[in-house]
Formats: C-alpha cells, structure tokens, sequence
C-alpha cells in the first residue's frame, strides 16, 4: 500500500493545512490545488499558443480579384462607388504583395494604407469590415481616441495590435497578415497648424507614435492591452504586412477643402472649372494637402497613400440601406418574425416615413435600426403568443410609436 503523502511538493505545506484537494502524482510526491491554480496562472500569461491557421491560403488563385471584392462589397454597402473601388484594388494589391513575397528584382512594392474621409455613418467601417470577412483574414477596429482621452493615461499606441492579436487566437503569423481599421482618425490631429515647441499629447505625440505601426516595424505588444508595465511579457510584432485602414470624419475639412480649391483656381479656364464644381459635395475633392492643413503631419499622409471619400447618404441611399444589402434591417427585422412563422409586411410609405424621421432627428444610417426597433418592440413582444401569420405594419401605426420615443435615447444607438 502506498505511503499517505503529506506534503505539497510545491509549497511544502501539509495536507492538513489545505482545504482543497491533494493530487498525487508518481513517486510519492503530491501538489495542492493552490498550486495547481497558480501554475496555470502562471502558464496563461507566460505562454501564447499558436493556433491552427484559420484563414485560407491567401494564394493569388485564390485571391478575390478586384472586381469581385467590389461585387461583395456592393452586396452589404449601399453607393460609395469611388470608395468602394479604391478600397478593392489597395487591398487587392496589398495581398498580391504579400503572396509574393521577397522578390528578386529591386522592384519592391510598398504598402497601401488606407485613409477614408467621410461623415460618420457612411459606412467606413461596414465597407472594412465587409473586405476582411470576404479575405477571411483578422481583423479589428480600433478607436484612435483611447491614445489621447486621458491624455498621459491614455493607452500605449502598441496596444492597437492587442486586440489584432486576440482575434487571430495570439498567433502572431496570422495576425501580422490582419487588417486594423483605425476609426476617427482626425481625433489625434494637430490642433493648430503650427508645430507646437512643446509636446502636444492630444495631436502629434500620438500620430508620431502610430507612424511607427504604418510605416512598418517591430512593435512590442502588451498581450492584455492597456499600458505598458515593466513585469509584462510583450508579444513582438512586426507590422510590415498589416495593412492599416483608416477612417474620420474630418468635421469641417471641406472649408479646407473649398479654401484650396479657391487659391488654386485662377485665371480664365479656372472659371469654366470652377463651375463644375459641385459644391454639395466637396469630399469627392479631397487631396492630401487638406489632410495636413486638418492638422494630420505630412510623414503619416505618406504612409497613408490610398486616400478616398465617401459621399454624404441622401435620402434614396437612406432608403437602399433600409431594405437593399444582404443583411438590410428590414430583412432581418422579417428574419426574426418568420422564425415565429409570422409575415411581417411593411407598407411602402412606412419605409419612406422611417427615412423622414432619420433625416429629422440627424440620425443618419445608424439611426434606420433604432427607429425600427421602436416600430416593431411591442408587437414582438406580443406576437409570439398570438396565434397571428402576418402582421402589416402601416404609418399611423408607425408614427403612433415614434412619437413616444426618446430621439436623445437613439442617438446613443
Ligand atoms: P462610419 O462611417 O462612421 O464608420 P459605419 O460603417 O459604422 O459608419 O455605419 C454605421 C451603420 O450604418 C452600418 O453598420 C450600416 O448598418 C449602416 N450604413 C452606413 N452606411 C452604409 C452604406 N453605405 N450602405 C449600407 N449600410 C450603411
């Protein structure tokens, strides 16, 4: 019969002392379950496994064409032609130049970061994150505000690939292929147009340190996030194959952008061009001048050399958004009714009715779901329990909801 262990071979604590349990192992020698814990503990943070590769070989007969990444994105993002194709080909390119690798000629093909400028709501964001599920690669959004809130207690610049890695499952391969969407990148501009002599936290301190991440380099990455602390084991990434999409909304460019066209435009055909201008639209003109007189520094406008707009969303795009991409909110809406075998029918004048009110309350394509949401609540919470097969949803009955609400609840949306 075995002798009865006493000790914990770890801690050296006897049996008698522990509440939890007593693991024994070959020859005699035990662990507590305090031990147990803290080795796994300890096993957690010192070790990152890699995980299988989850996404396909990105191989150049694999690899989605121009073209075809357009047809997808025009499947979920309403309008936006220009963006769309700028979009396609940087990242069709971006790929290309990885599949081949170290070439042999002195050709090297240099990385096209992207920046979009565009209102908020407009689909930045939608439209990335459309193309990395299409290349099935890690992707993460992050906001450029968390580097400057707090000013000094802000978050390391590093900490952007944090959650890059967590999505690729720490395997660091994997994500150094990812795709990071910086959103409201016009947050951490200068807020003057001269070179401060003192360090501005809020403006050039932050975008000399993401400069680093754009132009690529090997960052050290703290694996939680959050700042930095000299204890922490740092996850090292090289950032020379992500490929960085920017997005803002540069709030009051197109002054900017009118003021250039102004200073520029002299002389006789100057006035012929003038005219064509269509002044509505003054992002579709947007030049990489105006990002740096917004306050951006020139050396992180030449890492983002792919620059595009996205046009402000009329009414008929408001109104595709509600009812044309693959996942629309109507159909999701009629998605969620049919799982309780009811037809949910909305009549036409409800749809325009619902487009009035986003436009109204300054809500834009965020604010389509909310409103509907508020439309339909009662009803799915009623209609499930009624032996009901359809449900029309009219405008009084739609106005009778929508003057309840809460316009400032939504806006949070
Ligand atoms: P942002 O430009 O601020 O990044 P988003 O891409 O996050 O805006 O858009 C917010 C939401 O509005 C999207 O999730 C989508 O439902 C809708 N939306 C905005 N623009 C479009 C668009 N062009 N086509 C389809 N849906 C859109």
């Amino acid at each position: 019969m075995a002798k009865k262990i006493s000790y914990c071979a770890f801690c050296g604590r006897p049996e008698s002392q522990h509440v939890g349990l007593f693991i024994t192992g070959i020859g005699n020698v035990a662990i507590c379950s305090d031990c147990v814990l803290r080795g796994a503990e300890m096993v957690k943070r010192n070790s990152f496994p890699i995980s299988k590769s989850n996404s396909p070989n990105l191989t150049k007969n694999k690899l989605p064409r121009p073209v075809e990444i357009k047809e997808h994105l025009d499947q979920y993002v309403i309008g936006q032609e220009d963006a769309k194709k700028y979009l396609s080909v940087a990242v069709y390119n971006h790929y290309k130049r990885l599949i081949q690798g170290k070439s042999n000629d002195d050709v090297e093909i240099e990385k096209s970061n992207i920046i979009m400028v565009g209102a908020t709501g407009t689909g930045k964001t939608l439209m990335a994150k459309t193309i990395a599920k299409k290349l099935h690669v890690p992707f993460t959004i992050v906001d450029a505000t968390v580097l400057t809130e707090a000013g000094y207690v802000g978050e390391d610049i590093e900490s952007l690939l944090t959650r890059l890695l967590q999505v690729a499952d720490y395997n660091v391969q994997e994500a150094e292929k990812g795709i990071v969407f910086i959103d409201e990148i016009d947050k951490i501009a200068r807020k003057s147009d001269n070179p401060s002599i003192t360090r501005d936290v809020s403006g050039e301190g932050v975008q000399q340190g993401l400069l680093k991440l754009l132009e690529g380099s090997i960052v050290n990455v703290p694996p939680q996030g959050g700042r930095k602390h000299p204890e922490q084991q740092m996850i090292a990434v090289n950032t020379q194959n992500i490929l960085f999409i920017c997005g803002g909304a540069f709030d009051g460019i197109e002054r900017k952008i009118a003021e250039r066209m102004n200073t520029h435009v002299v002389g006789y055909n100057s006035i012929i061009e003038n005219e064509r201008i269509d002044r509505n639209n003054l992002m579709q003109y947007i030049a990489p001048q105006d990002l740096k007189s917004f306050g951006l520094i020139p050396e992180i406008i030449g890492r983002l050399p792919i620059l595009t707009y996205l046009d402000p969303l009329d009414r008929t795009a408001l109104q595709r958004i509600l009812v044309e991409p693959k996942n629309s909110i109507i159909k999701q809406y009629k998605k969620l009714f049919k799982m309780d075998d009811i037809e949910l029918v909305f009549e036409d004048e409800v749809l325009e009715y619902i487009v009035d009110k986003a436009i109204e309350f300054k809500l834009g394509a965020r604010g389509l779901r909310s409103i509907v949401e508020t439309i339909v609540v009662d009803q799915m919470y009623e209609l499930p329990s009624k032996n009901e097969k359809k449900w029309l949803v009219t405008t009084d009955y739609a106005k009778s909801k929508l003057e309840k609400m809460n316009v400032n609840r939504m806006k949070t949306a």
